[in-house]
């Protein structure tokens, strides 16, 4: 059956809106609500009812508005760990770095939260449809047709084909990237192809974290590795590795990432004791883009358009805030068609600039230097304070950190040719590993 043919069969008119949004994660809810609240008839797809299990647990403080405007200010933080700033070990440094959000160069908001995903994703996409968006879970779109000025979109629902109507289609179906995967727009960044493994634990101990509730990333030979910890008492931990280092993997997840953890042995020495209580689960196809964030009739937003990396927690936030951009965006094109390319290059080159601000730092993340900057971080100039400040998120304003964060640049280049060796020697080990060996969204124990 051609999708033309969905609805039709019945005689029966299709359901007209003016959004389609697909996918219910941070990114699409939120774009939902706020188009609603802008007088807009929206129809959000949904394949997995909510609850549901994700990873990105760990929020920033450039949230915490964005979560007041929508309105679920007061809900997360009944679900949400307080999150004061974030602690960097490593097995090379003997100290420990411990980056409170206080010292950022605007520290406002100074805190953030921890969250269930399951927990915190419900409360968005609930608070979606008591604005008004019609939420359809269970329901898995399947097909888009572009007309002139309406398209039709399918969708699969208790095994059936269903089918509407809308104007304007937002692509918020996360790491699926239904349409990057349609329009073939999706390229993987060959030079950051690495991979995660995670689960949850229990009684690990409290002398893990210098500060209660910050996030610990520890930094180890093959990557790094997270330790957040959550409101109910379990910790979520992780390790993001290096392809050559997943080249290695013999074995089921479950072992592999076993024997991960024990090779940083800061973290292992607190984790030792815990025990895991979810299944191990692993995210693949790592960092890539869609090169365009719109096209004739569609938006994509949060991770259908890029992923870069979970190291500084920002994946939540790119996803809200390019929401927030988007709703005003799809409003005014709908409003002035004629504008509506103008509207979607502003929106996108928005988006590039907090991403690129984020990624420059997150693709040196594991080089030598980039650990020798981090480690030995000391607050000359304010470059400390400019460093945290992106770690809270503060990638769209003036205030200030543009040429601490030009000076902290030229510094990692100075650092890189004074070791040349050991620098270079990691810029050759993240390339050239195109497969790795941890597939997207496996579940160990799970074929
Ligand atoms: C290992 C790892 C660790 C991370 N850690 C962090 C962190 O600590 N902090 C942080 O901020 N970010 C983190 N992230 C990133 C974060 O998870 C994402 O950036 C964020 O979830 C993006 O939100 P989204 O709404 O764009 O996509 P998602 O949250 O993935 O939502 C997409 C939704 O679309 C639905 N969907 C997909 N296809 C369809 C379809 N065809 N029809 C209907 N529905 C569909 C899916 O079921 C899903 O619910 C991490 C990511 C990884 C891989």
């Amino acid at each position: 059956m051609t999708i033309d043919m969905i609805g039709d069969m019945t005689g029966e008119t299709l359901k007209s809106y003016d959004i389609a949004v697909i996918g219910g994660g941070p990114a699409g809810a939120t774009v939902a609500a706020l188009l609603t609240g802008r007088g807009r008839s929206v129809v959000l797809f949904e394949k997995t009812p909510h609850p549901r299990f994700h990873i990105g647990e760990s929020l920033l403080p450039r949230n915490i508005p964005i979560l007041e405007r929508m309105g679920v200010l007061e809900q997360v933080r009944a679900i949400g760990m307080y999150k004061p700033g974030a602690e960097f070990i490593s097995e090379d440094h003997p100290n420990r770095q411990n980056f409170q959000f206080t010292e950022a160069l605007d520290p406002n908001p100074s805190y953030a939260y921890q969250v269930r995903r399951s927990q915190f994703d419900e409360i968005l996409l609930r608070n979606a449809a008591a604005r008004g968006a019609e939420v359809l879970e269970n329901c898995t779109v399947s097909d888009i047709a572009f007309g002139a000025g309406e398209h039709r979109i399918a969708y699969e629902r208790d095994g059936a084909q269903q089918a509407c109507r809308a104007r304007f289609v937002i692509d918020a179906s996360g790491r699926d990237g239904f349409l990057a995967g349609r329009l073939k727009l999706r390229s993987r960044n060959k030079a950051h192809n690495s991979a995660a493994m995670f689960g949850h634990f229990k009684d690990v101990p409290a002398r893990a974290w210098t500060t209660p509730g910050n996030i610990g990333i520890y930094l180890f030979d093959h990557g790094w590795m997270w330790m957040i910890p959550l409101a109910d008492g379990t910790t979520s931990v992780g390790a993001v590795c290096m392809p050559d280092y997943l080249k290695s993997r013999r074995g089921t997840l479950d072992e592999f990432f076993f024997e991960t953890l024990k090779m940083c042995t800061k973290l292992w020495s607190d984790l030792q004791s815990a025990t895991l209580v979810s299944p191990v689960r692993g995210a693949g196809n790592y960092s890539y883009t869609a090169g365009r964030a719109f096209g004739d009739g569609y938006l994509l937003l949060g991770d259908a358009y890029v992923f870069v990396d979970p190291v500084f927690s920002s994946g939540v936030f790119i996803a809200m805030s390019s929401a927030e951009l988007a709703a005003v965006a799809v409003d005014e094109a709908l409003k002035r068609p004629e504008r509506a390319e103008s509207l979607f290059r502003a929106y996108q080159r928005e988006v590039d600039k907090g991403i690129r601000r984020f990624s420059w730092l997150i693709y040196r993340f594991n080089a030598p230097a980039m650990r020798k900057l981090i480690m030995g971080s000391r607050n000359i100039f304010g470059l400390r304070s400019a460093v945290i400040s992106l770690v809270t998120g503060d990638v769209y304003s003036k205030n200030g950190g543009g040429w601490r964060h030009a000076l902290f640049r030229g510094l990692y280049h100075a650092l890189t040719i004074c070791d040349y060796g050991r620098n270079h020697g990691w810029a050759n080990r993240r390339r050239g590993f195109l497969a790795i060996s941890v597939a997207e969204d496996e579940v160990a124990g799970r074929s």
